[in-house]
């Protein structure tokens, strides 16, 4: 966490604007401990790469593309194995109880909304009669209420995310893993989504690991931020955001949240500076 000290030398001090009280207790989740992953191609996505997750944290990966956080991301899903170092599981229930969201919603083409959602519950055991309440729950958090009987080819971009959003939670997972998600959403429907995702979480109570390249995105929704470099994933900086802050509209518009997109601003120039 060296690379960015002086950049950031002139901000306040992290306690003083992210983080009122003590630092988090949480519980840890899993801990990546010095995790490397080479691909057969040669390429190293990520060399020594130690972080943890504490329960019920939004926890954002920030970094320039190719800086390994998808990598990182899959990592944790037991997607794909690393090459060096260890991926350590405070228990084995969350390990098997994760959710994922994708860049793409991946939604099934020929179910309704309502069915898409029932799956990870269908595929665990319960009848629709019983999902039900508590899908047309999860849609209506995320606004999709009135469409539980359309099909996918019926929504616009943000309602299949909000649809994939919704089935990810829909089993309480532990974990959810999130790349990406919005990425290919305008702003105003990614304004919307991140509000949407706030709402869920707080209804959910889930801990969210969530890779993105936006600053404004990372300053909304996490409670700690770690901004990654190119350098095959090296930390540069983390900053713990106060959870109780309430997300809204006000909070896009407030002095700690333009000193927490300055403080990633510069985290990100720093990183991204180290190749040249
Ligand atoms: P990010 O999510 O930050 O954009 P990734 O984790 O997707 O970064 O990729 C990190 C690096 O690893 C990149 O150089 C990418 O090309 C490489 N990479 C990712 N997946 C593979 C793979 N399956 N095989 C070979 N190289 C890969």
């Amino acid at each position: 966490m060296n690379q960015t000290s002086d950049v950031l030398a002139h901000d306040a001090k992290p306690a003083d604007v992210f983080a009122d009280g003590p630092r988090s207790a949480a519980p840890r989740l899993v801990s990546l401990k010095g995790v490397g992953k080479t691909f057969p191609n040669g390429v190293t996505a990520l060399s020594d790469l130690n972080l943890e997750v504490r329960k019920g944290e939004t926890l954002t990966l920030l970094g320039p593309s190719g800086c390994g956080k998808s990598t990182a991301l899959r990592l944790i899903a037991g997607l794909t194995e690393p090459s060096a170092g260890a991926i350590d599981w405070a228990n084995a229930s969350a390990r098997s109880n994760i959710g994922f969201v994708f860049q793409e919603p991946t939604l099934l083409p020929w179910a309704t909304v309502f069915d898409n959602v029932y799956l990870p519950l269908r595929l665990a055991g319960h009848s629709r009669a019983e999902a039900r309440g508590q899908i047309m729950e999860a849609l209506s958090r995320v606004g999709l209420a009135d469409f539980a009987k359309a099909l996918p080819r019926e929504l616009s971009g943000g309602m299949k995310m909000r649809c994939a959003i919704a089935r990810a939670f829909i089993t309480r997972p532990a974990l959810v893993l999130m790349d990406e998600p919005f990425a290919a959403l305008d702003e105003v429907t990614r304004f919307k989504l991140n509000d949407g995702l706030v709402a869920l979480k707080a209804h959910l109570g889930a801990t969210i690991v969530f890779v993105t390249h936006s600053i404004f995105e990372s300053a909304f929704l996490s409670t700690r931020i770690l901004v990654m470099s190119r350098a095959q994933g090296a930390l540069v900086d983390e900053m713990e955001i106060d959870p109780a802050i309430a997300r809204d509209d006000a909070f896009r518009l407030s002095e700690t949240f333009s000193k927490i997109t300055r403080r990633a601003s510069h985290a990100l120039h720093a990183a991204m500076g180290e190749r040249s």
